[in-house]
């Protein structure tokens, strides 16, 4: 018999393609890694070293899954980007083996509440409950890494039909296997864990209602509608 004194919380996992689940660990997200996401955001892109937040594992949303337009906020935005997902954990690695420790990738949504962000940015406080809310991660399935460059590919986002972000994987400031090497010194990175590698530029605000379609090239796609 367990000794838990409450049920423990499902574990949260993405399908794969092809079949079986992926089960997810934590989430890391970069900061500003595309140059002209960086420069729509009032900042300089001179290669600063790149920096993260995090999203709860249970911030994921089934792709296809109905995104509840989350409370507190007037300014809800999307970035798409490009997640890469663990499957062999390490720290130091070396960015010659990052790869190596990629079990696939996916497209997927960081969806945040830009007016509470900014507002901690000002008051120098953490970005949490900017980035962190429910229901803030929508995924796509997971395509297993062999046969993917994630060192190029369109990475676009339709909402209601209309490209709103368009760029190439190719302008990521700090590449999949640099982003890997570096968070896996700050952190040792464990199978299952997620890391959601930047925006490009475009990000906007959405709505209840607002349909919203991401595309990787050579990866996959991920829809969800605001509700
Ligand atoms: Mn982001």
């Amino acid at each position: 018999m367990s000794d838990l004194v409450i049920a423990p919380p499902p574990v949260v996992t993405l399908p794969v393609l092809g079949g079986g689940r992926f089960p997810v660990r934590r989430i890391f997200c970069v900061g500003r890694n595309y140059a002209a996401h960086a420069r729509e955001m009032g900042h300089d892109p001179d290669r600063e070293a790149p920096f993260y937040f995090l999203k709860p594992a249970y911030a994921v949303v089934a792709d296809g899954a109905d995104t509840p337009y989350p409370p507190a906020t007037k300014d809800l935005h999307h970035e798409m980007e490009l997640v890469v997902a663990i499957g062999r954990g390490g720290k130091d690695i070396p960015e010659s083996e990052a790869l190596s420790h990629v079990w696939g990738y996916c497209a997927g949504l960081d969806l945040t509440r830009r007016d509470l962000q900014n507002e901690a940015k000002k008051m120098g406080r953490p970005w949490d409950m900017g980035k962190g809310f429910d229901h803030s991660a929508p995924m796509g399935a997971l395509r297993p890494a062999a046969g993917v460059n994630p060192a190029k590919g369109r990475i676009e986002l339709k909402v209601n039909g209309e490209v709103r972000q368009s760029s190439d994987l190719a302008m990521l400031i700090w590449s999949v296997p640099e982003v890997i090497a570096n968070l896996s010194r700050l952190v040792t990175l464990a199978p299952g864990d997620l890391i959601m590698t930047g925006t490009p530029e475009g990000v906007a605000a959405v709505k209840p209602g607002d349909v919203l379609e991401g595309m990787v090239e050579g990866v996959g796609t991920v829809r969800t509608r605001i509700v």
